[in-house]
């Protein structure tokens, strides 16, 4: 009986009939919320959205090109985590409501004064600009409606607008907030503009999948292919699909709800943007033809699942959408896809079991060594070690590895580890033996450097370089000699400062990366606040730098330890 129930809900809440119906494994409250912003809802980034290795963790509120907009927290709660960076979300707040989620507001331009008071004298306690903080619920309780905050561009925003997300508290996983009745104007069907066929044969998908491009017309939800034969199928396929969404009241592309596929009617994959974890985001990387993303940058959705991609996207008791067509006859694929308002389209067409057709050949790459998505893996060459953890790749791998002349400038020969259309979930840790040009004073300088540019750090380890890396592709050995660069903005030595508010750095470093920077006024350390967007670092004056003549210092390191030093009297 038990079990006559679950097939019968099962059913119910994946069957294409329900056209306006929207697939959703749980009821979420829909009044709860209130909206985070008084502004009309208008979105330029939805939830899911498909970003360079990550799904869209929220909804990007426009705020009409501004900040400053007051931010309201959307129910009671209490404020139980603080964040400031100089990448990512900038200014966050993260508050804790009793119905079991947490609200999250980034990108913020500053906070309420009761907020910036706790942070401030954080940041002062521990000397850092960069603070993560949780605090208890007695702290800073909240009502809904009161301003937190106002809306900016802080962080790894490409324009003033207010990121805000919806938490299951207790794991952490994120949801769309439109399940919430925090709701957008949506009248636009989703948009098809291509479809797929990967011939995989059998062997796991890669660079050398063949596959085959339609093009596909329509518009209104209702789509097909340019060519209407039937597509005749020999051996084991899967499918990928182009498609995004609009709404009605922005021109912005956004990510689509639910993507299904049909053959003959039945389900045969499944994808729900209604929520997900973190640390499976990554996976957009399996969850795409990678291999087209990175060579071309286009967005083509898999419509099969590869073993290591543990995406809870993907509905459970669904095969992985890999088909072998073995009869003759025709059938009828449709794939079905919603946005969060359940605006549907259909991409229908044909498909035929035909033995005579020509099997497009499914190469295995060449390879040294098979590497396998659910063990650890190694490899090992008198000059080159890798270790690759468990989870390190979504689908086995025939690994090739090669070795080349020694680039200018370089204290290694180049080393080819695999390539970069391959994509990798876990971080790699990869050795490169260092030539004798690599004297022992500069081991602790050197670095692995990407042929592409960028450099994962590095650390000296008996004759080789060890580095970590989240990237296949050409790594050498390179040393980072020269310290971060410090340009004043409007300071000089012997300024006259008074009426100044704030005093500004421009500051970039060439190879490792910026490490660490600390700046104190007559020895006393003082909170410079950074951008990494603008490369910016300033200093905004407060009480404590009172009238008369000062002493200000600046040191900024790199990786690898090289040290600026900038320093000037100036007075108030
Ligand atoms: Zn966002």
């Amino acid at each position: 009986m038990l079990r006559y129930f679950l097939l019968l809900f099962v059913l119910a809440i994946y069957s294409p009939a329900f056209a306006q119906e929207i697939i959703i494994g749980q009821e979420y409250p829909k009044s709860d919320f209130r909206p985070p912003l008084d502004l009309p809802p208008v979105i330029s980034g939805s939830f899911g959205e498909l970003r360079a290795g990550h799904f869209h963790s929220g909804m990007d509120y426009k705020t009409n090109q501004r900040e400053g907009y007051p931010v309201y927290a959307v129910a009671d709660g209490y404020i139980s985590r603080l964040r400031v960076q100089g990448v990512g979300f900038g200014n966050a707040i993260y508050i804790t409501h009793p119905n079991g989620f947490t609200t999250v507001y980034g990108h913020l331009q500053r906070f309420n004064d009761h907020i910036a008071q706790t942070i401030k004298n954080y940041q002062y306690r521990i000397e850092s600009f960069e603070v993560d903080f949780p605090l208890i619920p007695i702290e800073i309780p909240v009502k809904k409606g009161e301003i937190i905050a106002w809306s900016g561009n802080s962080g790894s925003s490409g324009g003033p607008h207010l990121h805000f997300e919806i938490r299951d508290s207790q794991t952490e996983e994120t949801i769309n907030p439109q399940l919430f009745g925090l709701t957008v104007p949506d009248r636009v069907k989703p948009i098809i503009n291509g479809m797929y066929v990967y011939h995989l044969n059998g062997l796991p998908f890669s660079e050398k999948t063949p596959k085959q491009y339609f093009p596909v017309t329509g518009s209104a939800g209702v789509y097909k292919l340019n060519q209407s034969q039937v597509i005749n199928l020999n051996g084991e396929v899967g499918f990928g699909i182009m498609t995004f969404d609009k709404n009605s009241a922005s021109e912005n592309p956004v990510g689509v709800y639910s993507i299904e596929l049909f053959i003959d009617g039945k389900s045969i994959y499944t994808s729900v943007w209604e929520r997900f974890f973190f640390h499976h985001s990554r996976s957009i990387n399996s969850h795409l033809d990678y291999p087209a993303y990175i060579s071309s940058r286009v967005r083509i959705q898999k419509s099969f699942v590869e073993p290591g991609n543990f995406l809870t996207l993907y509905k459970d008791g669904l095969a992985s959408g890999l088909v072998n067509i073995t009869d003759n006859l025709v059938h009828d694929v449709n794939y079905v896809v919603k946005d969060v308002a359940g605006n549907t389209s259909n991409l229908s067409f044909r498909i035929k079991g035909n033995s005579q057709a020509e099997i497009l050949p499914a190469k295995a790459p060449a390879s040294m060594t098979t590497f396998f998505f659910d063990k650890e893996n190694r490899f090992e060459t008198p000059e080159f070690k890798l270790l690759a953890p468990k989870g390190s790749f979504y689908s086995n791998l025939n690994f090739s590895y090669q070795i080349s002349a020694k680039p200018p400038g370089a204290f290694s020969k180049m080393h080819h580890v695999h390539n970069r259309l391959i994509p990798v979930n876990d971080a790699l840790t990869i050795w490169i033996r260092a030539d004798s040009t690599l004297k022992p004073e500069l081991r602790d300088k050197a670095v692995l450097v990407n042929s592409r540019g960028g450099s994962p750090g590095g650390t000296y380890e008996d004759g080789f370089i060890k580095a970590t890396t989240r990237d296949f592709g050409n790594y050498y050995v390179k040393t980072d000699t020269i310290p971060p660069r410090i340009t004043p903005v409007n300071i000089t030595d012997g300024k006259i400062l008074t009426g100044t508010s704030r005093i500004s750095f421009k500051i970039s470093d060439n190879l490792s990366g910026l490490g660490s920077y600390r700046a104190t006024i007559d020895g006393r350390w003082i909170l410079m606040e950074y951008d990494a967007k603008r490369a910016l670092l300033w200093h905004t004056f407060d009480e404590n730098t009172t009238g008369g003549v000062h002493q200000l210092q600046l040191v900024i390191s790199d990786m690898k330890s090289n040290i600026s030093t900038f320093n000037a009297r100036f007075i108030r």
